[in-house]
Order: structure tokens, then sequence, then C-alpha cells
């Protein structure tokens, strides 16, 4: 048995141990820890944060907030969801628009998305994106890919031992590059585009207009607002993302609620 079987075996057998698959979506994704080391990160994290007191936007969010909960656990198959009433809103004192759903409960909303979001229907579209990402565990899955990263890192160290020093420098670096490019980045997008589909029937379902998805990414993209954290790099582009959500819509549309 060579020095590498072992590392090797191991890498191999947490990629079999982790796998599962994203609700709708079908994709198979590695998850190798628990939601609930995730959540309580998380909640140290939401706690940290500057939050506008007594925001009188915040009843609103969290309404729309609960309607896209509601209508998003139906798809729950995992069961990651909080059940509504353990459920956190806060409006973030942050004037970049951005905003996000944490697993365990906690939706964050810039005071900077505002000027994005004028109708309860573009709100909606940013809240059916964001528990989309809690609901098909995308935090849990690249914490993973981090850790699988981590340990391919550990097994080259391992195989290269014998090798000059330059080789051995250029193995590390190279390595984490690759798996960046390789692997980070189209799983980035896979999770974007399952978000924005989830989020677009999600919507539909609460009973909000899913046409003001294609509306607000064009219209968020026009203006610049794609240079934040969550809403950009690793989205897909804005012209392959619009003509996606474009196809979903009759989907969408035959999900929502008859009227009356
Ligand atoms: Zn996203």
């Amino acid at each position: 048995m060579s020095r590498l079987t072992a590392p090797l075996l191991a890498v191999a057998a947490l990629l079999l141990a982790g796998c599962e698959t994203v609700p709708v979506s079908g994709r198979s994704q590695l998850i190798l820890i628990d939601d609930s080391d995730i959540s309580a990160l998380a909640a140290g994290e939401f706690a940290k944060m500057k939050k506008v007191p007594n925001d009188p936007r915040l009843a609103k969010v969290r309404e729309i907030g609960l309607k896209i909960i509601a209508a998003a656990r139906p798809d729950d198959s995992a069961r990651v969801l909080p059940t509504p009433g353990r459920w956190e809103f806060a409006i973030i004192d942050d004037k970049t628009p951005n905003a996000f759903a944490m697993p365990g409960g906690k939706i964050g909303f810039n005071s900077g998305m505002f000027a994005f979001t004028p109708t309860d229907d573009d709100i909606a579209v940013i809240l059916g994106h964001e528990v989309a990402h809690v609901l098909c565990r995308h935090g849990a899955e690249r914490v993973s890919q981090g850790l699988v990263m981590a340990a391919s890192v550990a097994v080259a160290d391992q195989a290269t031992r014998n090798k000059s020093e330059s080789t051995r420098r250029a193995w590390m670096v190279a390595l984490p590059a690759v798996a960046q490019i390789g692997v980070m980045l189209p799983y980035s997008r896979a999770h974007e585009s399952e978000s924005d589909k989830l989020g677009l029937f999600f919507m539909a379902r609460a009973g909000y207009n899913p046409e003001a998805a294609p509306a607000f990414w064009s219209r968020f993209a026009a203006k610049g607002g794609s240079k934040t954290p969550e809403f950009l790099s690793t989205h897909p582009a804005d012209t392959t993302r619009i003509r996606n959500l474009r196809a979903w819509m009759p989907e969408a549309k035959a999900q929502a609620p008859a009227k009356r």
C-alpha cells in the first residue's frame, strides 16, 4: 500500500458518503456537514450585524418572506427550512444592494436594496431566490467543497513529498486554483440558477407576479447593482439569467394560486 492510498481512500470515502440530491433540479450535491453546524455559525454572524432599529419596512419584508417560506415548504424534502415561526428578519444598515437568507432561518435585507425593489413583487423576487439557497443547502455544499479542496491539497502534499521544492510549490499553488475554476465557479452558477428557478416558483405560488423577476434582474444589471457580494461574479451572465427566467415562466405561472 503506497503512502498515498490512505489519504486518497479518505477523500473517496468523503465523496461517496456525502452525496445528496437537490430538490427539483435533481442535481447531485456533496454535503459533508450538518446544517445545524452552519446554522450556529450563521446565527453568530447575524447577531453581529448592524441592524436598522424600528425600520417601518421590516413588517413588509417579514410578511412577504413568510409567504415565500410557506410556498417553499412542499419542495423541502430534506426538511431544512425552519418552521415559519422560527425565522428572524432584519433590515441591515448597509447601503450595498444585497440580501441574504441563512440556514437556521435568518433573513437580512440591506437598506440599500430598497432602491431596487419598489414593489412587493420585487421584494418577493429577492426573498424567493434567497430562501431557495437555504432549501437547496447551497451553504453546506460550498463548505463541503472547501473541505474536499483542503483534503486534496493534503493528498498532493503527500504525493510530491519526494519531488523538488519547486515542483511541490507549483502543485500547492495550482491545485486550489484548478479546483476554483473547475469546481467552485460552475457549481456556484448551478446554485444561482437553481435558486432563480425555485425562487420564481415560490413567488408565483405565494401569489406574487413572477414577471417581476426578469424585470428586476434587467433593472439591477443596468444600474450596476450587480457589483455586490451575493449578486455578482458567480451569478449567471445577466442575459443567460433573464433568458432562463423567461423559459421557466409558463411553469411558474401554472403554480400560481387560482384567481377568485
Ligand atoms: Zn444567489
